[in-house]
C-alpha cells in the first residue's frame, strides 16, 4: 500500500513537472528545404528568439529594409511574435543582415548565431533573402506567441545552379492577379529565382498591347470548353480574361522584391490560334479562325512568308521588353507543324527567297521556322535581350544565341550544349507537375497522364554523363513547368506544385552528394507544416503507404513490401475487410499464393493514411515464365515480362509501370504453362490512348504447342482500326475463346495500327498497343 502511493505521488509530481515545470522552449532545426551546403554547430551560445528581438537592416537600403519586413511577417506568421526592424546597430538580441560578403558566390549567405545575434550576411542582397528563407523555415511548428531557441550554427550556403525556375501556363486556363502573387510567394518559399510566365496560346491571349488592342478583346476569350481529354462534349461557357498592362507591372514589381525575375514567353509561331483568330491575315489561309476550345497541336500557325508577321511580332515585342526587364525573353518555337507552310505560296516565296533547301538532318520548313526564330532573335539582341526556346528551335539549327529549354527528353539539351549553346533542363519525364502524382489516377482530379511523383522529381539530375567540362557549364539550371489544361483553378494549382516543387527546389539548389531522398522527407515533413499554416493546398501522397508487389516466378508468389517514410505502423487485412489498428501488423513482407485483395492502412497519431488497396487475380498464367519475343519500347518496360503474369491489372494510367508499350511490331509472347494444361480461353489486356497514340489491336492469334517448336493455330481475328469518335482512354481487355485444348505453351501474337489514320495528328504513324496482362483460362 505504501509503495502504491509513494508511486501515485511520484508520477504526479513527474507529470506536474513536465507539464508545467520544465515545458521545453521550442528548437529551431536547420535541416529545412532546400538543405543548405554545410551547416556546422557553434559553440557561441543558443540565441533566443523573443518579443524584445529586433531585425537591423543597413540604413539606407532599401532592398534590405523590404527584406527585414518580409522576416518579420514570417516570424509573425511562424511564432505569433511581434518582432520590430530597425536601422540602428544593436549588439543583443537582434538579428543582423548585412551583404558584405562580396567576394562569395552570387546569392550566396554564411548565417551565424550565437547567444546574442544572429547574423545573416549575404554576397549580395539575394543571398541575404535566402538567408532569410533558411532561417523562417528552421522555425518549428509548435510554436505559438512563445520564444524559440536557436542553437549555435554557422550555416554556409550558395545554390548549384543560377537559373532556378517555375512555370505556369496561363493560356489554358487563366488565374487570379491575387493568386500570381501567391505563387511568386510559394516560388520565393523554395528558392527559385525565375518565373517563366506563359502568356499565349491558342486557347487564349493573356496580356494586353497597347498597339494591338484587340488581342485581348477577341483573342482572349474561347466560347466554350471542352470537358475531359477531347471528348465530343463542350460546357458551352464563354471563359477567358487578361492581365492589364498595369497589374503586369504590379507584378513584375512584386517579384523582384523576392529576388524574382519573370521571363515572359509569347509562343510563336505555332500555339497562336488567339492571335490569328484576331488577325487573320497573319495566318497562311487567311481563316477564319477560332480561339481554340479543345487541346493540342493545330495546324493553323503564323505565316512566316508574311511580312506582317513580323511587324506584328516586333510591335508585341516591344512592349513586352517595357514591362519585363528580364535578360531572357522566351520566344516559345514549341510544336509548330508545317502543313500549312508546304502549301502556302508566301512561305514557299520566303523559302525560295532565302534559298532554303531540305538537307538530310532539315527539311526546308524547318529551317524557315529557323529563319523565324532568328529574325526575332536579331530583333531582341538589338534590344539587348536574349532568347529561349523550347528544343524544338534545334531543328532546323540553332539561331545564334538562344538558349534551349529541353522539354522532350534531356537529348535537345545535350545536343545545344555540344553546339556551345545555354541549357534550361526542364524534362517532361521528371519535371512535368502536370502529370500525375499518383498511380492511384482515380482518386486523382482529371490529369493529362503520366506520373512524375515527387521521389521521381527528387531523382533528376540535370547534368547528363558524358559532356565534357565546357559543355556542362552551359547547363544553367532547370525548372518543372505546370501547363494547364486540366487546371481550372487556383487551388488545384497549388496540389499540382506542392510538394513537388520541394523536390525541385532541392534539386536545383542543393550539390548532388549532399542529397538523400529518405533524409529529404524527414526535411520536407516541416516544410508541409509550413505550407499548412500559409494556407497552401498541398498533395500529402508522401504521407501514404508505399508498397512493391515483385512477383517471384520462382517462389510462385506476389511478394508484398510495405513502408512509410517515417515508419508509421501498417495494418492490413487478405480477407477484404477494412484494416484497422485491430488488424494483423505488418513486420515482415507478405507473400501472396491465390487470388487476394490486400488492403493496409499506416495509423499515426490522430491520423490514417489512405487506403493502400491491391486485387490480385490469377489464373492459369498468373507467375509462369513469359518470354517476349519483341521487346517493348524503352520508356515503357515496366517490370519487363513478367509485368503480364503478375496478377495485377494496369488501370487507368498508362505510363504507371504496370503497361507495356509496343510500336513498330507486334506484340508476341510466349507462356509456358509447365506441363499440359487444358485451356479454352487467351486474353490480353489492352489500353485505349488515342490520344497518346496508343491504339487497339488490329489481328489477335493464338497458337498453342506441347513442345515449344511446332504450333497450332487455335484462334485468330481481326478488328478494325479505331475510329475518332470511340471512346478514349478506356482500358479493353481482347478476348480469345476456342473448344478446349491441352497445351503447355501459348503463343500469343497482337498486331497494332501500323499507320494511324487520316483524322489522327500522328496520320501515317505507326501507333501504340499496350498491354498489362495475360489471362488463360
Ligand atoms: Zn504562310
Amino acid at each position: 500500500m505504501k509503495t502504491f502511493r509513494k508511486t501515485i505521488l511520484f508520477l504526479l509530481l513527474f507529470m506536474t513537472i513536465s507539464c508545467f515545470g520544465f515545458t521545453s522552449v521550442p528548437k529551431a532545426n536547420y535541416q529545412v528545404v532546400p538543405l543548405p551546403q554545410s551547416i556546422s554547430n557553434t559553440t557561441g551560445g543558443d540565441f533566443t528568439l523573443n518579443n524584445k528581438t529586433v531585425i537591423v537592416y543597413t540604413k539606407g537600403n532599401t532592398a534590405q529594409k523590404q527584406t527585414a519586413e518580409f522576416l518579420a511577417e514570417y516570424i509573425k506568421l511562424g511564432t505569433g511574435l511581434d518582432v520590430k526592424i530597425t536601422d540602428k546597430k544593436t549588439a543583443a538580441n537582434a538579428i543582423l543582415l548585412k551583404s558584405d560578403n562580396k567576394n562569395e558566390k552570387p546569392e550566396s549567405y554564411t548565417l551565424t548565431v550565437n547567444n546574442k545575434l544572429i547574423t545573416i550576411a549575404g554576397a549580395d542582397e539575394a543571398g541575404i533573402f535566402y538567408g532569410v528563407q533558411t532561417l523562417r523555415k528552421s522555425i518549428p511548428d509548435n510554436v505559438n506567441g512563445t520564444s524559440v531557441i536557436f542553437p549555435a550554427v554557422e550555416i554556409k550556403d550558395y545554390p548549384r545552379f543560377g537559373y532556378r525556375g517555375m512555370m505556369l501556363d496561363v493560356g489554358r486556363h487563366m488565374f487570379p492577379i491575387e493568386f500570381i502573387k501567391k505563387y511568386i510567394d510559394i516560388l520565393a518559399l523554395h528558392n527559385i529565382n525565375r518565373f517563366h510566365w506563359h502568356l499565349t496560346e491558342d486557347q487564349g491571349w493573356r496580356i494586353e498591347i497597347k498597339k494591338y488592342p484587340e488581342l485581348t478583346k477577341v483573342g482572349a476569350y474561347r466560347e466554350q470548353t471542352v470537358i475531359g481529354r477531347n471528348t465530343s462534349e463542350y460546357d458551352g461557357k464563354p471563359y477567358g480574361g487578361y492581365y492589364t498592362q498595369e497589374e503586369v507591372k504590379d507584378i513584375v514589381a512584386y517579384a523582384q522584391k523576392r529576388f524574382i525575375t519573370i521571363i515572359p514567353e509569347i509562343d510563336l509561331p505555332g500555339h497562336m490560334l488567339a492571335a490569328l483568330t484576331t488577325y487573320p491575315n497573319l495566318g497562311c489561309t487567311g481563316g477564319p479562325y477560332k480561339v481554340s476550345q479543345l487541346w493540342g497541336v493545330f495546324d493553323d500557325v503564323l505565316c512566316a512568308g508574311n511580312e506582317e508577321t513580323y511587324t506584328f511580332l516586333e510591335g508585341v515585342f516591344s512592349e513586352l521588353i517595357e514591362l519585363f526587364p528580364s535578360e531572357y525573353i522566351h520566344v516559345g518555337g514549341d510544336e509548330c507543324p508545317k502543313t500549312r507552310w508546304k502549301e502556302c505560296p508566301k512561305c514557299q516565296a520566303k523559302i525560295k527567297e532565302l534559298g532554303l533547301t531540305d538537307d538530310p538532318k532539315h527539311s526546308k520548313e524547318n529551317k524557315l521556322q529557323s529563319y523565324v526564330i532568328s529574325r526575332i532573335e536579331k530583333f531582341l539582341n538589338s534590344k539587348g535581350r536574349q532568347i529561349i526556346g523550347w528544343d524544338e528551335i534545334l531543328e532546323g539549327g540553332l539561331a545564334p544565341n538562344a538558349t534551349v529549354m529541353s522539354w522532350r527528353g534531356i537529348e535537345g539539351g545535350i545536343a545545344a550544349a555540344k553546339e556551345h549553346h545555354d541549357v534550361i533542363m526542364v524534362p517532361t519525364s521528371h519535371l512535368y507537375f502536370d502529370y500525375y502524382q499518383s498511380k492511384d489516377v482515380d482518386n486523382e482530379p482529371l490529369g493529362i497522364g503520366g506520373y512524375v511523383p515527387v521521389e521521381k522529381v527528387y531523382s533528376f539530375e540535370p547534368i547528363p554523363d558524358g559532356l565534357t567540362e565546357e559543355e556542362q557549364k552551359h547547363i544553367i539550371g532547370t525548372q518543372a513547368n505546370l501547363w494547364t489544361e486540366y487546371i481550372p483553378t487556383s487551388n488545384h494549382v497549388e496540389y499540382m506544385v506542392l510538394p513537388r516543387m520541394a523536390a525541385l527546389s532541392e534539386v536545383q539548389w542543393t550539390m548532388p552528394e549532399k542529397k538523400n531522398y529518405d533524409l529529404f522527407l524527414h526535411r520536407l515533413d516541416g516544410l508541409m507544416k509550413l505550407y499548412k499554416k500559409s494556407g497552401y493546398n498541398y498533395a500529402t501522397h508522401i504521407a501514404d503507404i508505399s508498397a512493391k508487389a515483385e512477383a517471384d516466378i520462382n517462389k510462385k508468389a506476389i511478394v508484398i513490401t510495405l513502408s512509410t517514410y517515417d515508419n508509421a505502423p501498417i495494418y492490413y487485412t487478405l480477407d477484404g475487410s477494412t484494416p484497422s489498428a485491430n488488424s494483423a501488423k505488418y513486420t515482415s513482407p507478405i507473400e501472396i499464393k491465390a487470388t487476394t485483395k490486400i488492403r493496409a492502412v499506416a495509423i499515426r497519431e490522430n491520423d490514417k493514411s489512405k487506403e493502400y488497396t491491391n486485387q490480385f487475380d490469377f489464373n492459369k498464367a498468373t507467375l509462369k515464365k513469359v518470354e517476349l519475343v519483341s521487346a517493348p519500347h524503352k520508356n515503357y518496360t515496366a517490370n519487363g515480362a513478367v509485368t503480364l503474369v503478375n496478377g495485377t491489372r494496369g488501370g487507368n494510367s498508362y505510363a504507371n509501370g504496370e503497361w507495356l508499350g509496343f510500336v513498330g511490331k507486334d506484340f508476341e509472347a510466349i507462356v509456358d504453362l509447365e506441363t499440359a494444361t487444358d485451356i479454352s480461353q487467351v486474353n490480353i489486356g489492352t489500353f485505349m490512348g488515342i490520344g497518346a497514340w496508343i491504339f487497339g489491336v488490329t489481328e489477335y492469334t493464338i497458337s498453342v504447342s506441347n513442345d515449344g517448336i511446332d504450333y497450332k493455330q487455335v484462334f485468330s481475328k481481326q478488328y478494325p482500326v479505331r475510329e475518332e469518335n470511340d471512346p478514349r482512354d478506356i482500358t479493353v481487355d481482347v478476348n480469345a475463346e476456342f473448344p478446349t485444348v491441352k497445351a503447355r505453351y501459348i503463343k500469343i501474337v497482337a498486331k497494332p495500327t501500323n499507320s494511324m489514320p487520316d483524322w489522327h495528328a500522328g496520320k501515317g504513324k505507326g501507333a501504340f498497343i499496350f498491354i498489362d496482362e495475360i489471362i488463360i483460362k
